[in-house]
């Protein structure tokens, strides 16, 4: 087995042999909540989630939004540029939820906003992910990086909430985090899974939200599993 670069909650990112600009991403059957307060170990849910990242990173890329995703291994694994990753989390919302309503307590849960609202979280499990304004994110990038990352997301954000809205689920919110690749170029890293956007069906959760509340590992796994049904049906992955 290649050597193993870093490891963290629900990935292990290793060396791709012979090629140092590739790397391989192993997806884990661990999922955990507050901080790692809560973990559990589900069994498949690693192998479902490299599928809905890869089949996910594969209909941006093609549509022009570049991601570090170049082949699915199955059943867990991810071929992917190498990225040197910023260390920021990039959410987009679509619907109001979760700790937006804590900032912006007018609006009601469900609620539709006038147009998707993009928030920077300084990467920092130490910090509990502590939110930015434009100020704080000068120190962390550059502000062309910042505008081509804003850009990137709702671009990805349009892709993916007609895709979802075809197989009939509401996009509410999901998260990204970026890096640039050994030639300087910006592009999405990570993943996109259940894990890292919620998805509703009639107000009703089909993501990481369940395990939030206290679902058990069966609810989970039957969540993840419709929609991993539902992306393949539409994205075949080889
Ligand atoms: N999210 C994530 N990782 C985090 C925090 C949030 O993937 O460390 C995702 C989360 O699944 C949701 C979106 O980002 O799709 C917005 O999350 P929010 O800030 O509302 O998180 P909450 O505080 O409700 O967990």
């Amino acid at each position: 087995m290649a050597a193993k670069i870093c490891e963290g909650k629900t990935k292990k990112v290793f060396a791709a042999e012979n090629d140092g600009s590739k790397v391989i991403i192993f997806f884990k059957d661990d999922i955990t909540a507050f901080n790692g307060k809560r973990h559990d170990i589900i069994p498949e849910k690693g192998a479902i989630s490299a599928y809905i990242s890869s089949a996910i990173f594969k209909l941006l890329n093609e549509n022009g939004v570049k991601t570090h995703f170049i082949e699915y291994i199955p059943p867990n694994k991810m071929l992917a540029w190498k990225l040197n990753m910023i260390p920021l989390e990039i959410v987009c919302r679509n619907i109001a939820t979760g700790s937006l309503l804590k900032r912006l307590p007018m609006l009601k849960k469900g609620e539709r906003l006038k147009k998707p609202i993009i928030e920077f979280f300084y990467k920092s499990d130490e910090l509990g992910d502590p939110l930015l304004n434009e100020c704080h994110l000068e120190y962390i990038v550059n502000r062309e990086a910042i505008e081509e990352m804003k850009q990137i997301t709702l671009k990805a954000n349009e892709i993916l909430k007609k895709f979802f809205e075809e197989l009939g689920f509401t996009l509410v919110d999901f998260k990204l985090e970026f890096g640039t690749t050994m030639q300087g170029e910006l592009m999405i890293g990570d993943e996109l899974t259940c894990d890292t956007m919620r998805l509703w069906i009639n107000g009703e959760s089909f993501d990481k939200d369940i395990y939030r509340r206290g679902g058990s590992p069966e609810d989970v796994l039957k969540a993840y599993r419709k929609v991993y049904e539902a992306i393949k049906e539409r994205i075949e992955l080889k």
